[in-house]
Protein backbone atom coordinates (compact mmCIF):
# COMPACT_ATOMS: atom_id res chain seq x y z
CA UNK A 1 0.00 0.00 0.00
CA UNK A 2 1.42 3.50 -0.93
CA UNK A 3 0.55 7.15 -0.85
CA UNK A 4 -1.97 6.74 -3.95
CA UNK A 5 -4.02 4.13 -2.29
CA UNK A 6 -4.35 5.93 0.69
CA UNK A 7 -5.46 8.68 -0.59
CA UNK A 8 -8.09 7.09 -2.69
CA UNK A 9 -8.98 5.37 0.39
CA UNK A 10 -9.83 9.01 2.23
CA UNK A 11 -11.66 10.61 -1.18
CA UNK A 12 -12.74 7.68 -3.27
CA UNK A 13 -14.78 9.99 -5.29
CA UNK A 14 -13.17 13.34 -5.79
CA UNK A 15 -12.21 14.26 -9.53
CA UNK A 16 -8.50 14.55 -9.98
CA UNK A 17 -6.86 18.42 -9.97
CA UNK A 18 -6.27 18.07 -13.47
CA UNK A 19 -9.97 18.43 -13.99
CA UNK A 20 -10.10 21.36 -11.80
CA UNK A 21 -6.76 22.96 -13.29
CA UNK A 22 -8.58 22.85 -17.28
CA UNK A 23 -11.67 23.94 -15.68
CA UNK A 24 -10.09 27.39 -14.23
CA UNK A 25 -7.66 28.59 -17.10
CA UNK A 26 -5.22 31.66 -16.26
CA UNK A 27 -7.38 34.54 -17.55
CA UNK A 28 -7.04 36.32 -20.19
CA UNK A 29 -6.22 40.26 -19.39
CA UNK A 30 -4.26 42.55 -20.15
CA UNK A 31 -0.37 42.42 -18.97
CA UNK A 32 -0.02 44.05 -15.60
CA UNK A 33 -3.67 43.43 -14.54
CA UNK A 34 -4.19 42.59 -10.90
CA UNK A 35 -7.02 39.81 -10.11
CA UNK A 36 -7.94 40.71 -6.61
CA UNK A 37 -10.92 39.87 -4.21
CA UNK A 38 -12.58 40.70 -1.01
CA UNK A 39 -12.99 37.17 1.30
CA UNK A 40 -15.59 37.92 4.28
CA UNK A 41 -16.70 35.65 6.49
CA UNK A 42 -20.05 36.12 7.21
CA UNK A 43 -19.86 36.32 10.61
CA UNK A 44 -21.48 39.61 12.40
CA UNK A 45 -22.16 42.96 10.91
CA UNK A 46 -19.47 44.47 7.78
CA UNK A 47 -17.04 46.22 9.40
CA UNK A 48 -15.27 49.73 7.89
CA UNK A 49 -12.41 47.85 7.79
CA UNK A 50 -13.67 45.53 5.48
CA UNK A 51 -15.10 48.02 3.17
CA UNK A 52 -11.82 49.82 3.38
CA UNK A 53 -9.66 46.84 2.15
CA UNK A 54 -12.49 46.28 -0.59
CA UNK A 55 -11.87 49.50 -1.50
CA UNK A 56 -8.60 49.52 -1.97
CA UNK A 57 -8.72 46.41 -3.61
CA UNK A 58 -11.55 47.66 -6.21
CA UNK A 59 -8.88 50.58 -6.89
CA UNK A 60 -6.24 48.54 -8.19
CA UNK A 61 -7.84 46.02 -9.92
CA UNK A 62 -9.79 48.86 -11.52
CA UNK A 63 -6.75 51.24 -12.27
CA UNK A 64 -5.24 47.82 -14.11
CA UNK A 65 -8.20 46.54 -15.90
CA UNK A 66 -8.42 43.95 -13.72
CA UNK A 67 -11.03 41.49 -12.07
CA UNK A 68 -12.26 42.50 -8.13
CA UNK A 69 -14.41 39.33 -6.87
CA UNK A 70 -16.24 38.93 -3.94
CA UNK A 71 -15.51 35.46 -2.18
CA UNK A 72 -17.87 34.37 1.34
CA UNK A 73 -15.45 32.21 3.09
CA UNK A 74 -18.15 30.31 5.22
CA UNK A 75 -16.42 27.46 6.21
CA UNK A 76 -16.40 28.21 10.04
CA UNK A 77 -20.38 27.48 10.11
CA UNK A 78 -20.12 27.65 13.93
CA UNK A 79 -20.12 31.58 13.30
CA UNK A 80 -22.15 32.20 10.12
CA UNK A 81 -24.91 34.43 11.25
CA UNK A 82 -28.52 35.20 9.25
CA UNK A 83 -28.23 37.31 6.73
CA UNK A 84 -24.51 37.51 6.31
CA UNK A 85 -23.83 36.80 3.11
CA UNK A 86 -26.83 39.18 2.41
CA UNK A 87 -25.49 42.03 4.74
CA UNK A 88 -22.12 41.81 2.53
CA UNK A 89 -23.56 41.89 -0.69
CA UNK A 90 -25.74 45.17 0.54
CA UNK A 91 -23.17 46.72 1.72
CA UNK A 92 -20.80 46.71 -1.25
CA UNK A 93 -23.59 47.47 -3.18
CA UNK A 94 -24.88 50.57 -0.91
CA UNK A 95 -21.17 51.87 -1.82
CA UNK A 96 -21.35 51.37 -5.30
CA UNK A 97 -18.61 49.09 -5.02
CA UNK A 98 -20.12 45.68 -6.91
CA UNK A 99 -17.75 43.11 -7.79
CA UNK A 100 -16.99 41.85 -11.11
CA UNK A 101 -17.62 38.43 -10.26
CA UNK A 102 -18.86 36.46 -7.39
CA UNK A 103 -21.69 36.35 -4.83
CA UNK A 104 -24.43 39.06 -5.98
CA UNK A 105 -26.70 37.69 -3.41
CA UNK A 106 -27.23 35.21 -0.79
CA UNK A 107 -27.71 32.39 -3.61
CA UNK A 108 -26.64 33.72 -6.84
CA UNK A 109 -22.86 34.41 -8.12
CA UNK A 110 -21.55 35.69 -11.89
CA UNK A 111 -18.09 34.72 -13.06
CA UNK A 112 -16.37 32.20 -14.42
CA UNK A 113 -14.35 30.67 -11.24
CA UNK A 114 -17.10 29.71 -9.12
CA UNK A 115 -18.87 28.62 -6.86
CA UNK A 116 -17.20 31.65 -4.81
CA UNK A 117 -18.98 30.43 -1.21
CA UNK A 118 -16.62 28.47 -0.01
CA UNK A 119 -18.71 25.63 1.69
CA UNK A 120 -20.12 24.88 -1.80
CA UNK A 121 -16.65 24.10 -3.02
CA UNK A 122 -15.76 21.21 -0.42
CA UNK A 123 -15.34 18.62 -3.32
CA UNK A 124 -12.72 20.77 -4.84
CA UNK A 125 -10.68 21.27 -1.41
CA UNK A 126 -10.98 17.45 -0.75
CA UNK A 127 -9.30 16.90 -4.56
CA UNK A 128 -6.32 18.85 -4.14
CA UNK A 129 -6.26 17.47 0.01
CA UNK A 130 -6.09 14.20 -1.97
CA UNK A 131 -3.34 15.11 -4.44
CA UNK A 132 -1.27 15.97 -0.95
CA UNK A 133 -1.95 13.10 0.36
CA UNK A 134 -1.09 10.96 -2.56
CA UNK A 135 2.72 12.74 -2.28
CA UNK A 136 3.29 12.39 1.23
CA UNK A 137 2.08 15.67 1.64
CA UNK A 138 -0.88 15.36 4.10
CA UNK A 139 -2.31 12.79 6.24
CA UNK A 140 -4.92 11.64 8.07
CA UNK A 141 -4.75 12.47 12.21
CA UNK A 142 -6.30 10.56 14.49
CA UNK A 143 -5.39 12.25 17.77
CA UNK A 144 -8.75 13.17 19.62
CA UNK A 145 -9.47 16.67 21.03
CA UNK A 146 -8.60 15.16 24.10
CA UNK A 147 -5.16 13.90 23.22
CA UNK A 148 -5.26 17.44 21.31
CA UNK A 149 -5.25 18.98 24.86
CA UNK A 150 -2.94 16.99 26.53
CA UNK A 151 -0.04 17.76 24.18
CA UNK A 152 -0.75 21.27 25.04
CA UNK A 153 -0.73 20.97 28.28
CA UNK A 154 2.71 19.34 28.00
CA UNK A 155 3.46 22.18 26.13
CA UNK A 156 2.68 24.30 28.64
CA UNK A 157 4.10 23.21 31.49
CA UNK A 158 7.59 22.46 29.39
CA UNK A 159 7.59 26.10 28.46
CA UNK A 160 7.76 25.59 25.24
CA UNK A 161 6.36 25.94 20.95
CA UNK A 162 2.85 25.36 21.45
CA UNK A 163 1.29 23.53 18.47
CA UNK A 164 1.30 20.01 15.73
CA UNK A 165 4.68 19.50 15.20
CA UNK A 166 7.52 17.55 15.11
CA UNK A 167 7.67 15.03 18.04
CA UNK A 168 4.15 16.22 19.15
CA UNK A 169 2.93 15.33 15.77
CA UNK A 170 2.16 12.12 16.56
CA UNK A 171 0.36 10.99 13.94
CA UNK A 172 2.99 12.47 11.28
CA UNK A 173 4.59 9.19 10.82
CA UNK A 174 2.13 6.49 11.13
CA UNK A 175 2.60 3.67 8.51
CA UNK A 176 -0.30 4.31 5.46
CA UNK A 177 -1.02 0.63 6.16
CA UNK A 178 -1.49 1.40 10.08
CA UNK A 179 -3.38 4.46 8.68
CA UNK A 180 -5.63 2.43 6.41
CA UNK A 181 -6.62 -0.02 9.09
CA UNK A 182 -7.90 2.84 11.28
CA UNK A 183 -9.92 4.51 8.93
CA UNK A 184 -11.58 0.58 7.87
CA UNK A 185 -12.03 0.89 11.58
CA UNK A 186 -14.47 3.58 11.63
CA UNK A 187 -11.76 6.09 14.00
CA UNK A 188 -12.82 9.90 13.07
CA UNK A 189 -9.89 11.86 11.53
CA UNK A 190 -8.97 14.70 10.15
CA UNK A 191 -5.97 15.96 7.39
CA UNK A 192 -3.21 17.72 8.36
CA UNK A 193 -0.73 19.28 6.27
CA UNK A 194 2.97 17.39 6.64
CA UNK A 195 5.04 20.67 6.79
CA UNK A 196 8.62 20.53 5.16
CA UNK A 197 9.49 23.63 7.28
CA UNK A 198 12.07 23.68 10.22
CA UNK A 199 11.40 26.57 12.89
CA UNK A 200 15.52 27.72 12.98
CA UNK A 201 15.41 28.49 9.33
CA UNK A 202 14.29 32.05 8.34
CA UNK A 203 12.21 32.71 5.15
CA UNK A 204 12.47 36.46 3.83
CA UNK A 205 8.97 37.82 2.18
CA UNK A 206 8.65 41.45 0.50
CA UNK A 207 4.98 42.41 1.47
CA UNK A 208 3.60 44.95 -1.21
CA UNK A 209 2.61 47.23 2.08
CA UNK A 210 4.97 46.30 4.86
CA UNK A 211 8.05 45.85 2.68
CA UNK A 212 10.62 43.18 3.74
CA UNK A 213 10.32 40.78 6.43
CA UNK A 214 11.20 37.85 8.06
CA UNK A 215 10.01 35.22 9.83
CA UNK A 216 11.02 31.75 11.24
CA UNK A 217 9.96 28.59 8.49
CA UNK A 218 6.43 27.54 9.61
CA UNK A 219 7.28 23.66 10.76
CA UNK A 220 3.36 23.27 12.08
CA UNK A 221 1.49 20.66 10.88
CA UNK A 222 -1.76 22.31 10.30
CA UNK A 223 -5.27 20.82 9.94
CA UNK A 224 -6.35 21.30 6.11
CA UNK A 225 -9.68 19.42 6.42
CA UNK A 226 -11.82 19.62 9.23
CA UNK A 227 -13.88 16.97 10.73
CA UNK A 228 -16.61 17.89 9.14
CA UNK A 229 -15.38 17.70 5.67
CA UNK A 230 -14.28 21.77 4.97
CA UNK A 231 -11.10 23.14 5.05
CA UNK A 232 -9.33 25.02 7.54
CA UNK A 233 -9.23 29.33 5.96
CA UNK A 234 -5.19 28.33 5.24
CA UNK A 235 -5.82 25.78 3.01
CA UNK A 236 -8.78 26.92 1.42
CA UNK A 237 -6.73 30.39 0.90
CA UNK A 238 -4.21 28.61 -0.97
CA UNK A 239 -6.76 26.42 -3.26
CA UNK A 240 -8.97 28.97 -4.45
CA UNK A 241 -6.67 32.44 -4.51
CA UNK A 242 -4.96 29.78 -6.85
CA UNK A 243 -7.92 28.22 -9.16
CA UNK A 244 -9.80 31.75 -8.77
CA UNK A 245 -6.41 33.20 -10.63
CA UNK A 246 -5.94 35.84 -7.89
CA UNK A 247 -2.62 38.05 -8.64
CA UNK A 248 -2.86 40.13 -5.59
CA UNK A 249 -3.84 38.79 -1.70
CA UNK A 250 -4.89 42.00 -0.49
CA UNK A 251 -6.21 40.98 3.44
CA UNK A 252 -6.12 42.34 7.11
CA UNK A 253 -2.30 42.38 8.77
CA UNK A 254 -3.97 39.86 11.08
CA UNK A 255 -2.83 37.42 8.50
CA UNK A 256 1.16 38.58 8.02
CA UNK A 257 2.08 35.72 10.49
CA UNK A 258 0.27 33.20 8.36
CA UNK A 259 2.39 34.39 5.45
CA UNK A 260 5.17 31.39 6.03
CA UNK A 261 2.62 28.57 5.92
CA UNK A 262 1.07 29.98 2.84
CA UNK A 263 3.85 30.05 0.69
CA UNK A 264 5.13 27.14 2.29
CA UNK A 265 1.18 25.52 0.91
CA UNK A 266 1.32 27.23 -2.38
CA UNK A 267 4.90 25.66 -2.84
CA UNK A 268 4.08 22.39 -1.86
CA UNK A 269 0.69 21.77 -4.16
CA UNK A 270 2.49 23.11 -6.77
CA UNK A 271 0.96 26.58 -7.63
CA UNK A 272 2.59 30.13 -8.23
CA UNK A 273 2.74 32.35 -5.16
CA UNK A 274 0.42 35.30 -5.43
CA UNK A 275 1.50 39.05 -3.90
CA UNK A 276 0.50 39.82 -0.98
CA UNK A 277 -0.34 42.99 0.20
CA UNK A 278 -1.19 43.55 3.70
CA UNK A 279 -3.69 46.19 5.29
CA UNK A 280 -3.25 47.82 8.92
CA UNK A 281 -6.11 47.98 10.62
CA UNK A 282 -8.06 51.50 11.20
CA UNK A 283 -7.42 52.79 14.60
CA UNK A 284 -8.68 55.25 17.27
CA UNK A 285 -8.06 57.29 19.55
CA UNK A 286 -9.32 56.47 22.98
CA UNK A 287 -8.08 59.02 25.28
CA UNK A 288 -4.85 59.09 24.51
CA UNK A 289 -4.19 55.74 22.97
CA UNK A 290 -4.63 54.34 19.82
CA UNK A 291 -6.51 50.53 19.79
CA UNK A 292 -8.38 49.50 16.47
CA UNK A 293 -11.96 50.14 15.50
CA UNK A 294 -13.75 48.18 17.72
CA UNK A 295 -16.93 45.94 16.90
CA UNK A 296 -18.12 46.27 20.17
CA UNK A 297 -17.39 49.40 21.21
CA UNK A 298 -17.59 51.53 18.02
CA UNK A 299 -20.67 52.09 16.49
CA UNK A 300 -18.88 53.56 13.38
CA UNK A 301 -17.10 50.34 12.62
CA UNK A 302 -20.28 48.75 11.38
CA UNK A 303 -20.60 49.75 7.84
CA UNK A 304 -24.58 49.76 8.41
CA UNK A 305 -23.99 53.31 10.66
CA UNK A 306 -23.18 54.88 7.50
CA UNK A 307 -26.19 54.31 5.88
CA UNK A 308 -27.96 55.09 9.70
CA UNK A 309 -26.28 58.22 9.65
CA UNK A 310 -26.47 59.26 6.12
CA UNK A 311 -23.14 60.19 5.59
CA UNK A 312 -23.13 60.47 1.81
CA UNK A 313 -21.77 57.18 0.13
CA UNK A 314 -19.14 59.25 -2.06
CA UNK A 315 -18.21 60.90 1.63
CA UNK A 316 -16.87 57.67 2.67
CA UNK A 317 -15.20 56.23 -0.13
CA UNK A 318 -13.26 59.73 -0.45
CA UNK A 319 -12.24 58.86 3.53
CA UNK A 320 -11.40 55.92 3.14
CA UNK A 321 -9.11 56.72 -0.01
CA UNK A 322 -7.55 59.35 2.27
CA UNK A 323 -6.34 57.33 5.30
CA UNK A 324 -5.31 54.52 2.45
CA UNK A 325 -3.27 57.37 0.54
CA UNK A 326 -1.90 60.20 2.50
CA UNK A 327 -1.21 62.02 -1.07
CA UNK A 328 -4.97 61.91 -1.57
CA UNK A 329 -5.68 65.10 0.16
CA UNK A 330 -2.76 67.45 -1.94
CA UNK A 331 -4.49 65.40 -5.13
CA UNK A 332 -7.84 66.50 -3.65
CA UNK A 333 -6.78 70.01 -3.20
CA UNK A 334 -5.54 70.22 -6.46
CA UNK A 335 -8.59 68.74 -8.25
CA UNK A 336 -12.03 69.93 -6.33
CA UNK A 337 -13.83 68.79 -9.01
CA UNK A 338 -12.30 64.96 -10.88
CA UNK A 339 -14.26 62.43 -9.42
CA UNK A 340 -12.16 60.22 -7.24
CA UNK A 341 -11.92 57.47 -9.40
CA UNK A 342 -9.06 59.65 -10.90
CA UNK A 343 -6.41 59.42 -8.30
CA UNK A 344 -3.73 57.59 -9.51
CA UNK A 345 -3.92 55.33 -5.69
CA UNK A 346 -1.15 53.47 -4.90
CA UNK A 347 -0.97 50.30 -3.17
CA UNK A 348 2.47 50.46 -1.72
CA UNK A 349 1.91 53.83 -0.65
CA UNK A 350 -0.30 52.43 2.19
CA UNK A 351 0.64 53.26 5.93
CA UNK A 352 2.65 50.35 7.73
CA UNK A 353 0.97 50.98 11.01
CA UNK A 354 -2.87 51.67 11.18
CA UNK A 355 -4.23 55.07 9.97
CA UNK A 356 -6.07 56.87 12.41
CA UNK A 357 -9.77 57.72 11.95
CA UNK A 358 -11.12 60.64 12.49
CA UNK A 359 -15.01 61.18 12.71
CA UNK A 360 -14.60 65.61 12.25
CA UNK A 361 -12.54 64.85 8.77
CA UNK A 362 -15.21 62.42 7.31
CA UNK A 363 -18.27 64.79 7.98
CA UNK A 364 -15.86 67.48 6.63
CA UNK A 365 -15.05 65.83 3.47
CA UNK A 366 -19.02 64.70 3.71
CA UNK A 367 -19.92 68.96 3.97
CA UNK A 368 -17.49 69.01 0.64
CA UNK A 369 -19.08 66.21 -1.33
CA UNK A 370 -22.94 67.74 -0.29
CA UNK A 371 -21.70 71.15 -1.07
CA UNK A 372 -20.76 70.28 -4.43
CA UNK A 373 -24.26 68.42 -5.29
CA UNK A 374 -27.20 70.02 -7.29
CA UNK A 375 -30.25 70.85 -5.20
CA UNK A 376 -32.25 67.88 -7.32
CA UNK A 377 -29.29 65.17 -6.02
CA UNK A 378 -29.39 66.84 -2.52
CA UNK A 379 -33.19 66.15 -2.32
CA UNK A 380 -33.03 62.73 -4.03
CA UNK A 381 -30.72 61.56 -1.57
CA UNK A 382 -32.50 63.21 1.47
CA UNK A 383 -35.49 61.43 0.30
CA UNK A 384 -34.18 58.55 0.16
CA UNK A 385 -32.65 58.16 3.54
CA UNK A 386 -35.33 60.23 4.99
CA UNK A 387 -37.90 57.07 3.98
CA UNK A 388 -36.25 54.77 5.43
CA UNK A 389 -34.76 56.83 8.92
CA UNK A 390 -37.00 59.77 9.50
CA UNK A 391 -40.79 60.43 8.74
CA UNK A 392 -40.66 63.78 9.83
CA UNK A 393 -38.12 64.95 7.03
CA UNK A 394 -39.70 62.59 4.42
CA UNK A 395 -42.98 64.73 4.96
CA UNK A 396 -41.02 67.91 4.67
CA UNK A 397 -39.55 66.76 1.60
CA UNK A 398 -42.95 65.48 0.00
CA UNK A 399 -43.89 69.08 -1.94
CA UNK A 400 -40.86 68.59 -4.15
CA UNK A 401 -41.11 71.85 -5.56
CA UNK A 402 -40.67 74.11 -2.36
CA UNK A 403 -38.19 71.39 -0.89
CA UNK A 404 -35.99 72.17 -4.44
CA UNK A 405 -35.84 75.79 -3.40
CA UNK A 406 -35.01 75.47 -0.35
CA UNK A 407 -31.96 72.97 -0.60
CA UNK A 408 -31.26 75.47 -3.59
CA UNK A 409 -30.49 78.53 -1.50
CA UNK A 410 -26.38 79.33 -2.07
CA UNK A 411 -26.26 76.23 -3.96
CA UNK A 412 -24.63 75.55 -7.75
CA UNK A 413 -22.61 79.31 -7.44
CA UNK A 414 -19.21 79.45 -6.57
CA UNK A 415 -18.90 78.79 -2.89
CA UNK A 416 -21.80 76.91 -1.89
CA UNK A 417 -23.37 76.04 1.29
CA UNK A 418 -21.28 73.41 3.13
CA UNK A 419 -23.59 73.12 6.29
CA UNK A 420 -24.54 69.82 5.58
CA UNK A 421 -22.47 66.95 6.13
CA UNK A 422 -25.23 64.29 5.93
CA UNK A 423 -28.76 63.50 5.13
CA UNK A 424 -29.57 63.31 8.78
CA UNK A 425 -28.30 67.10 9.27
CA UNK A 426 -31.10 67.96 6.77
CA UNK A 427 -34.09 68.38 8.67
CA UNK A 428 -32.21 70.63 11.14
CA UNK A 429 -30.80 72.67 8.33
CA UNK A 430 -34.08 73.56 6.46
CA UNK A 431 -36.77 73.60 9.15
CA UNK A 432 -36.93 76.87 9.75
CA UNK A 433 -38.14 77.04 6.24
CA UNK A 434 -41.55 75.35 6.68
CA UNK A 435 -43.92 77.06 8.49
CA UNK A 436 -45.59 74.13 10.36
CA UNK A 437 -42.61 73.73 11.93
CA UNK A 438 -41.44 76.97 12.31
CA UNK A 439 -44.48 77.75 14.71
CA UNK A 440 -44.72 74.72 16.55
CA UNK A 441 -41.32 75.10 17.38
CA UNK A 442 -40.66 77.66 20.88
CA UNK A 443 -39.06 80.85 19.33
CA UNK A 444 -36.17 81.72 21.12
CA UNK A 445 -34.96 84.74 20.09
CA UNK A 446 -31.45 85.52 20.79
CA UNK A 447 -30.93 88.24 19.68
CA UNK A 448 -27.30 89.21 20.35
CA UNK A 449 -25.75 92.80 20.11
CA UNK A 450 -28.72 94.21 19.62
CA UNK A 451 -31.03 93.31 22.05
CA UNK A 452 -32.93 95.75 23.61
CA UNK A 453 -37.10 94.74 22.96
CA UNK A 454 -37.55 98.51 22.17
CA UNK A 455 -34.83 99.04 18.96
CA UNK A 456 -35.89 95.05 17.81
CA UNK A 457 -39.21 96.53 17.37
CA UNK A 458 -38.14 99.61 15.80
CA UNK A 459 -35.80 97.75 13.30
CA UNK A 460 -38.32 95.19 12.14
CA UNK A 461 -41.31 97.55 12.09
CA UNK A 462 -39.20 99.82 10.31
CA UNK A 463 -37.94 97.27 8.04
CA UNK A 464 -41.24 96.05 7.25
CA UNK A 465 -42.67 99.08 6.65
CA UNK A 466 -40.67 101.37 5.07
CA UNK A 467 -38.02 99.10 3.68
CA UNK A 468 -39.05 95.95 2.33
CA UNK A 469 -40.33 94.47 -0.83
CA UNK A 470 -39.74 91.50 -2.12
CA UNK A 471 -39.75 92.47 -5.43
CA UNK A 472 -35.61 94.11 -4.91
CA UNK A 473 -32.82 92.73 -6.45
CA UNK A 474 -29.57 91.48 -3.76
CA UNK A 475 -28.23 94.69 -4.27
CA UNK A 476 -30.91 97.01 -3.61
CA UNK A 477 -32.33 94.58 -0.65
CA UNK A 478 -28.71 94.81 0.97
CA UNK A 479 -28.75 98.76 0.22
CA UNK A 480 -32.20 99.26 1.90
CA UNK A 481 -30.86 97.44 5.50
CA UNK A 482 -27.87 99.86 5.56
CA UNK A 483 -30.10 102.53 5.01
CA UNK A 484 -32.48 101.23 7.87
CA UNK A 485 -29.06 100.70 9.69
CA UNK A 486 -28.38 104.81 9.32
CA UNK A 487 -31.72 105.27 10.03
CA UNK A 488 -30.93 103.47 13.66
CA UNK A 489 -28.13 105.60 14.13
CA UNK A 490 -25.87 102.18 13.94
CA UNK A 491 -22.76 101.95 11.98
CA UNK A 492 -23.58 101.05 7.82
CA UNK A 493 -20.17 99.93 7.45
CA UNK A 494 -18.48 97.04 9.82
CA UNK A 495 -15.41 98.99 8.87
CA UNK A 496 -16.56 102.26 9.99
CA UNK A 497 -17.85 100.50 13.39
CA UNK A 498 -14.18 99.17 13.56
CA UNK A 499 -12.62 102.21 13.19
CA UNK A 500 -14.42 104.61 15.57
CA UNK A 501 -15.08 102.39 18.62
CA UNK A 502 -17.43 104.03 21.10
CA UNK A 503 -19.21 105.69 18.60
CA UNK A 504 -21.98 103.00 17.63
CA UNK A 505 -23.41 100.48 19.65
CA UNK A 506 -24.35 98.31 16.63
CA UNK A 507 -23.45 98.04 12.74
CA UNK A 508 -24.89 96.50 9.65
CA UNK A 509 -24.59 92.81 10.37
CA UNK A 510 -26.64 93.10 14.35
CA UNK A 511 -29.29 94.82 12.38
CA UNK A 512 -29.35 92.23 9.71
CA UNK A 513 -29.27 89.60 12.78
CA UNK A 514 -32.25 91.06 14.09
CA UNK A 515 -34.07 90.34 10.92
CA UNK A 516 -32.30 86.43 10.70
CA UNK A 517 -33.29 86.02 13.95
CA UNK A 518 -36.91 87.07 13.60
CA UNK A 519 -37.37 85.08 9.99
CA UNK A 520 -35.83 81.92 11.11
CA UNK A 521 -35.26 81.90 14.90
CA UNK A 522 -31.38 81.23 14.20
CA UNK A 523 -28.33 83.37 14.41
CA UNK A 524 -26.48 81.78 11.35
CA UNK A 525 -28.17 80.60 8.17
CA UNK A 526 -27.37 80.34 4.68
CA UNK A 527 -28.08 83.57 2.36
CA UNK A 528 -31.01 85.82 4.00
CA UNK A 529 -31.63 87.32 0.64
CA UNK A 530 -32.16 83.84 -1.08
CA UNK A 531 -34.15 82.34 2.49
CA UNK A 532 -36.65 85.16 2.18
CA UNK A 533 -36.87 84.78 -1.44
CA UNK A 534 -37.87 81.48 -0.89
CA UNK A 535 -40.22 82.09 2.00
CA UNK A 536 -42.19 84.92 0.09
CA UNK A 537 -43.89 88.37 0.50
CA UNK A 538 -47.05 87.16 3.07
CA UNK A 539 -44.58 84.54 4.97
CA UNK A 540 -41.84 86.69 5.70
CA UNK A 541 -45.09 89.69 6.63
CA UNK A 542 -46.37 86.83 8.94
CA UNK A 543 -42.81 86.28 10.69
CA UNK A 544 -41.59 89.98 11.29
CA UNK A 545 -45.05 90.59 12.82
CA UNK A 546 -44.82 87.51 14.75
CA UNK A 547 -42.01 88.40 16.39
CA UNK A 548 -42.89 92.01 17.05
CA UNK A 549 -45.87 90.60 18.81
CA UNK A 550 -43.16 87.82 20.84
CA UNK A 551 -41.58 90.75 22.06
CA UNK A 552 -44.58 92.41 23.95
N1 LIG B 1 -12.12 35.25 5.57
C1 LIG B 1 -10.91 35.92 5.94
C2 LIG B 1 -11.26 37.01 6.92
O1 LIG B 1 -12.39 37.45 6.93
C3 LIG B 1 -10.32 36.51 4.69
C4 LIG B 1 -8.89 36.80 4.69
C5 LIG B 1 -8.46 36.98 3.26
O2 LIG B 1 -8.84 37.99 2.65
O3 LIG B 1 -7.80 36.11 2.73
O4 LIG B 1 -10.43 37.44 7.66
Amino acid sequence: MDYKDLANLIFPNVKDISYYEEKYPERDLPEGAIVTRFAPSPTGFVHIGGLYQALVAIEVSKKTKGVFFLRVEDTDQKREVENGVTDIVNSLKDFGMAPDEGMISDTEEIGNYGPYKQSLRKDIYQAYAKYLISQGKAYPCFCTPEEGEEIRKKQEAAKIRPGYYGIWAKCRNITVEEAAEKIKNGEHYIIRFKSPGREDRKIKHKDIIKGNVDFPENDLDIVIIKADGLPTYHFAHAVDDHLMRTTHVIRSDEWLSSVPLHLQLFHELGFKTPKYAHISPIMKNDNGNKRKLSKRKDPEAAVSYYKEQGIPVNAVKEYLLNIANSTFENWRRANPDKPMEEFDFQLNKMSVSGALFDMVKLLDIGKTVISKMSAEEVYENSLEWAKQFDNELADMLKDKEYALKVLGIERGNKKPRKDIAKWSDVKENIEYMYDEIFYNKKQEYPYQVISDKESIEKILTLYMEKYYDENDDKQTWFDKIKALTGEMGYATEVKEFKANPGKYTAHVGDVSTVIRVALTSRTNTPDMYEIMQVLGKSCVEKRLKKAIENLK
